[in-house]
């Protein structure tokens, strides 16, 4: 089984020049989809997981899988104003301007594991964000893990200190 053959590369959206990495052929494909949850398991040791937390929103759906199986929580980042409890903050930079991610003051508590999440490893920025995220609330990261890594991008050079695990790179 190639998880490779279920990401469908759709160019030039959402704008000129950038090659999307679609994920929903895998998220279809429920064979593909165990294959690939299980890779990324794997990939912890089986090293202790108090919490997930996933980006919004493409990394919310291994994020919850990986929780559901890791028998952790699971913290959504959002972006910002759409989580109703009280909220701690972090921005990152885009190619214009900045955005941030939001998670509830409550959701990781100090001394927590935590297993960061997203789809895509691009430029970094995001998960740098969700990085710190964690730190304010004083969890522990144990991992970085993603679908997959764009490696000519060198985000990994933005969260370095921590391992980083991709099931595929490009
Ligand atoms: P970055 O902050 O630059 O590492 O970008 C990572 C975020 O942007 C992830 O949440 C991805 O969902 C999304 N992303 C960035 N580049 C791509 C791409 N080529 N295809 C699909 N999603 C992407």
């Amino acid at each position: 089984m190639q998880i490779k053959n279920y990401i469908r590369d759709i160019q030039d959206f959402p704008k000129e020049g950038i090659l999307f990495k679609d994920i929903t052929p895998l998220l279809n494909d429920p064979t593909a989809r165990k294959e690939c949850l299980s890779v990324l398991v794997a990939s912890l040791n089986g090293q202790h997981i108090d919490k997930v937390i996933g980006a919004e929103s493409r990394g919310f759906f291994f994020g919850m899988l990986l929780a559901q199986e890791l028998n952790a929580g699971f913290v959504p980042a959002r972006k910002p104003n759409k989580l109703p409890f009280t909220t701690i903050s972090a921005s990152y930079n885009l190619e214009y301007g900045t955005d941030a991610l939001e998670i509830h003051a409550d959701a990781i508590q100090k001394g927590d594991k935590v297993l960061i999440h997203d789809d895509v490893l691009a430029t970094g920025g995001t998960a740098k964000a969700l990085a710190e995220l964690v730190e304010k609330l004083g969890g522990e990261i144990v991992q970085f893990n993603f679908l997959m890594e764009l490696s000519f991008l060198n985000g990994r050079n933005k969260i370095e200190g921590h391992p980083i695990f991709a099931a595929i790179t490009y």
